[in-house]
């Protein structure tokens, strides 16, 4: 692998306009967001040709890891990337295997000669958090060595459901770290608290509160700027850490996915080494659709980006007018963590589109009026690569649906959103033949209720009710990891009252 020239990588805040501070890959990642408010991004990218896509074409997931990571994480070293990746992608944790014998986190699926559909959902939780969440924590921890920091850091999570259980899996007994995540005892599915309750691991802890998400959102908040929280846990070592999705070390890792697809499309001859391809991301805080810019950027052959979204469609209207205005109803649909109307990613791509110094304001005025108008010249630059679309709940179920009755392929809302999307582009650009990548972010398993209901009009009783249901009809078993979650041990009875949350933490950074 050593054949390939690298060139080191610095990372620098998106809001620094003078580029006055130039941290390492570790730094950015210990740090999470700048002192400025800005994202960290790095200030030049590397560049991957044919050779090198060739090269990682006869590669494992694992070793495909390890060396797209090194081009963008120049102070971390290639085998160390490649023990964390294996960990973090094992045939144990994410099932199935690739040619090489290792585990194939990422499998493809061919609906049609133009349409590819990449699951991302394999891992602990069923859903493409994991795909980060079960590499950022290593990531981190070995942060704090190279960056020389004392004490150990200490997460601490609000969720209002999937990403608690993301973050418990991913940080579960990874050296140097601890995690608390408190979940609304009213706020969450019954899966979704058994996920959490019955959780495994010697570095974990999770607390139901009593009240809503915001009253968990809210608790936290403040735990982090508690000055006699911070104390006491000084006194024990730690500090306080985030398990933020902002954080440059949970972008890192989405962006190897992309190559490793194009990688696989061109193994199973679905296209030729070079040729250009399009990819559809069913898109919520803009990490996921942020990181195939990133490949595209360098140098992995993608043409469009397709950015679908659902009801809350602050991004299609974005794309196609220019103006991101947040200032507009928020709506509760079926594909829940897309339900955003502040895409944080965002930002990230402003800044590699007009540098930071028209990002800032754009943010400014985004915080301050709730809305911003991006300048023609921009809006240009941003339409010769992204394609905005949206599906509204009518078409998501009708994608559920016909996905299920044409292709026989059971996809969850999320990806089904996608898939609306992909109807959509193609009817609009009817000569368009290049090949579709569509992401998948989520098992039909994890939305059983609602898949259930797009496909048969009829509603389950519960979640699990509507998982045996769907396995029933459609022939296909849920993923082993939310099977038998009632029989598990129940680790973490607790629901305390938001007041108690403080006490709480410190009890727990004592164990
Ligand atoms: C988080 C999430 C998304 C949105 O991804 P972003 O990176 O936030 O755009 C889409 N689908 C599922 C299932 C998710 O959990």
């Amino acid at each position: 692998m050593s054949r390939f020239h690298i060139d080191e990588i610095k990372y620098v805040s998106t809001r620094d306009i003078e580029k006055k501070e130039l941290i390492s890959s570790a730094e950015a990642i210990r740090r999470g967001l700048a002192p400025d408010g800005g994202l960290y991004m790095p200030v030049s990218l590397p560049h991957f040709g044919i050779a090198e896509l060739s090269m990682l074409s006869k590669l494992g997931y694992a070793e495909r890891a390890a060396f797209v990571l090194k081009r963008y994480l120049t102070d971390y070293d290639e085998d160390e990337l490649l023990s964390m990746a294996k960990a973090a992608y094992s045939a144990e944790k994410f099932g199935g295997a690739d040619k090489k014998g290792g585990a194939n986190p990422t499998p493809l699926r061919r609906l049609s000669s133009r349409g590819t559909v990449m699951e991302l959902w394999h891992g602990p939780t069923s859903a493409f958090k994991d795909m980060a969440l079960q590499l950022m924590p290593r990531l981190l921890s070995a942060a704090l060595e190279k960056t020389g920091v004392k004490g150990d850091a200490c997460i601490l999570v609000a969720t209002s459901g999937d990403t608690g259980k993301a973050a418990l899996e991913g940080y579960k007994d990874v050296d140097r770290t601890k995690i608390m995540v408190f979940y609304p005892a009213e706020g969450v599915s019954a899966v979704q608290k058994l996920q959490m309750v019955t959780q495994e691991g010697k570095n974990v802890c999770v607390a139901g509160v009593d009240g809503n998400f915001d009253d968990a959102q809210t608790g936290v908040k403040r735990i982090f700027r508690d000055p006699d929280v911070a104390k006491a846990l000084e006194e024990k070592g730690l500090f306080f850490s985030s398990a933020n999705s902002i954080n440059w070390g949970r972008l890192a890792p989405q962006i190897v996915y992309y190559f490793s697809a194009y990688c696989d499309m061109a193994s199973e001859n679905i296209i030729k080494l070079g040729d250009e391809i399009d990819i559809t991301v069913p898109t919520g805080n803009f990490g996921n659709i942020f990181a195939a810019y990133i490949a595209a950027e360098s140098g992995l052959p993608i043409r469009k980006l397709v950015c679908a979204s659902n009801t809350n469609k602050v991004l299609t209207d974005f794309i196609n007018d220019g103006v991101y205005d947040r200032r507009r109803e928020f709506y509760t649909t079926i594909s829940p963590s897309m339900d955003i109307l502040i895409s944080s990613n965002l930002e990230r791509l402003l800044y590699m589109l007009c540098g930071p110094a028209e990002t800032t304001e754009y943010m400014k005025a985004l915080s301050e009026e709730g809305v911003y108008k991006i300048s023609p010249k921009l809006h240009k630059t941003l339409q010769r690569r992204f394609a905005g679309y949206f599906a509204d709940e009518d078409a998501c179920r009708e994608a559920i649906k016909e996905t299920y009755e044409k292709k026989h392929y059971l996809c969850d809302p999320h990806t089904a959103v996608a898939l609306s999307c992909v109807e959509r582009y193609r009817r609009e650009n009817p000569g368009e033949t290049l090949k579709m990548l569509v992401v998948s972010t989520a098992s039909p398993y994890k939305f059983a209720g609602s898949v259930l209901e797009a496909i048969t009009g009829d509603m389950a009783k519960d979640e699990l009710t509507a998982a045996s249901e769907l396995s029933a009809l459609t022939g296909t078993k849920p993923p082993k990891q939310l099977v038998g979650l009632e029989s598990r041990e129940v680790r973490f009875p607790g629901v305390i009252s938001p007041e108690n949350m403080a006490d709480e933490v410190i009890k727990f950074a004592g164990r």
